[in-house]
Order: C-alpha cells, then structure tokens, then sequence
C-alpha cells in the first residue's frame, strides 16, 4: 500500500531517544486516514508520540471492510526506496503487481514481502471478483544503511510456521518466536506475529527488542492492564521475557518487535531515506527519471509525488 496523503510531512525517526529501556505500557490509538477515494486505515505509526518500533517504521490497519459492491483496494503504482513492505491479510485478497514482473494474489495467512532497497514501484488491487470482506495491515520496515542498495526484491510465502499453544496460536510473519523461524528474509533482527489468543497464552519474547501489540480484532489483556480493543497499539518498551495475554472471547493480535533501530531515517511519502537529498531525489528521479520501473500491465495512471514540504530536515539533528 502506499502513503497517498496529498501533503505528507517528512518525518525525522530513528536513534535511541524515544526506545523505552524497560517495559512500559503506553496505549496509541490509530489515526484516522483516508486511503485513495473509497478505504480508511488506522494509521498507527508513526504518530505523534512514536516513530519507530525496532526497524517497523509505518503500520496501517484497515477493516474489516465489506466492499462487496465496492472497487475496494486500489492504489495505483508508486514508488518505495530504503524499506521492505509487509502485507499480511485476515480477510479478503489483495493483488500484488510491481517493477520486477511480479504478478502475485495474497491471501490470509500469507507473507507478501517487497524490498525496495535502491528502487521499486508496485501496485495493489482487490481482483476482480473479490470476497467481500477486507482486513488486514500494510507495515513497512525501515531498511539498515548496508542494505540501502540492496537489489529489489518480492517475496511470497503461503506456508509460515503455526506455534500452537494452550490459549492460542501463533504465525510467524516475520523473524522467529520460540524457535519458529519464518522464511520472510529480514535486514535487522526483529519479528512480526499473528497471535490467536482464546483463553490465556505466555507469550515469550525477545528481551533485548523493543516491542509493541496492535489488536486486530476482539479484546484483549496484557498482563495485568485494562483490556485493549480493536484498532488499538500498546508500545511495550524493551526489557520484556514474555507477555501474558488473556482473551475470554477470543482476539487476533499482531506483535511486532526488534532491536532498538539506531540510525536516523528522514521519511516521507512513499520514501525512507537517510537525508533531505535522499528524499529529494528519489522524488525527481520518480517524477522525471528511470530510476523506477513500471508496473507492466497496469491500466492506469502512475500515482504522482506530492510536492515537497518547504525547509529541510535533516537526520540526527537537534529536531527529533
Ligand atoms: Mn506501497
């Protein structure tokens, strides 16, 4: 998916200023943003109050949405640079399409994995037919500086490993839970999880990341907080062994987690880079270049830049 905001600011992330050491709980709730004509997402990161969560740079959760009688997805192509793309579905089918030829349908319980590195421009469409609902989150991962120039790449995996346990299952998208290792090949050390919670469930984890849990569906109690609902984000800080989870009427869960990420990242639209310039050219060279491929077989228009926001921002600089 991508970023379609008409004005999007360039943001500043990264370093260890805002990483809790320890546990904390700190609840966000999604903002609201309208995607293209037709699809509202809940923007959970970044927000006001937080960047970044290990290398997870950017979450949208979306639905579920009944577009039985509507085009549902439809964002265009667009451009991504510095960062990998994680599309993973509770309902309903998006179609995938990008520079490198891919042509793939992703369905629930799938990993669809795009690496930008250098370049990439990709397009995601409900088919034609499509179920009539829709579900799911769009997350971005912020690339470290030895794979900026990485080559593109997708990745597309139906079968993850399933932990399943006494008071739920486990998916893991991205990284490893328990020894489970997912196939999705990452950059940095992190992880990504569905966890099913029915009952109540020990959720271990790695200490040494930061992590954070946005509920997808259902409510649900960590540790010995208030419950949290749907479309809700709780940062968790570092620190942490485990989580207990606790769900009487069952809830769908996404952990994400990774090592605090210590290098500054600027981001905007569709773009992470590590300066102003990096942004900047990245821009021309999508509007006015062949830096980025197109999508063969796409019958539309490529999604143009924003403009620019005036003044510079530049990484590590006093402006957090
Ligand atoms: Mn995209």
């Amino acid at each position: 998916m991508s970023n379609l905001d008409r004005a999007p600011a360039l943001r500043l992330g990264g370093g260890l200023t805002d990483v809790a050491p320890r546990p904390v709980y700190e609840v966000f709730a999604g903002k609201e943003v309208l995607l293209g004509e037709s699809t509202m997402v809940r923007r959970l990161l970044p927000n006001l109050g937080r960047r970044l969560v290990g290398a997870w740079c950017f979450v949208d959760h979306y639905g579920p949405d009944d577009i039985a009688s509507a085009p549902g997805m439809q964002v265009p192509p667009h451009p991504h640079i510095g960062l990998q793309t994680v599309s993973w579905l509770l309902d309903g089918e998006v179609h995938h399409r990008d520079s490198l030829g891919s042509d793939q349908l992703i369905r629930p319980g799938e990993l669809g994995l795009m690496t930008a590195g250098h370049a990439i421009t990709h397009a995601e469409q409900s088919p034609v037919p499509h179920p009539a609902l829709l579900h799911g989150v769009q997350l971005w991962v912020a690339l470290p500086s030895d794979a900026l120039t990485t080559p593109a790449a997708w990745q597309h995996s139906a079968a993850l490993p399933v932990i399943d346990a006494r008071g739920g299952t486990v998916t893991v998208i991205m990284g490893d839970v328990d020894g489970a290792r997912s196939p999705g090949h990452a950059h940095s050390p992190l992880v990504g999880a569905d966890v099913a919670v029915q009952g109540a469930l020990r959720l271990p984890l790695e200490p040494g990341f930061e992590h954070a849990v946005l509920v997808m569906s259902g409510s649900v109690t960590i540790d010995d907080e208030a419950p949290l609902g749907p479309g809700a984000m709780a940062y968790l800080g570092c620190g942490r062994p485990d989580l207990r989870l606790t769900s009487d009427l069952g809830a769908r869960m996404l952990l994400l987690g990774g090592a605090p990420f210590e290098e500054h990242i600027v981001m905007w639209w569709n773009f992470v880079g590590r300066s102003n310039d990096d942004i900047v050219a990245a821009r021309a060279e999508w509007m006015d270049g062949d830096r980025f491929g197109d999508v063969d077989g796409f019958d539309g228009y490529r999604l143009p830049a924003p403009d620019l926001p005036p003044g510079r921002l530049k990484p590590g600089g006093a402006t957090r």
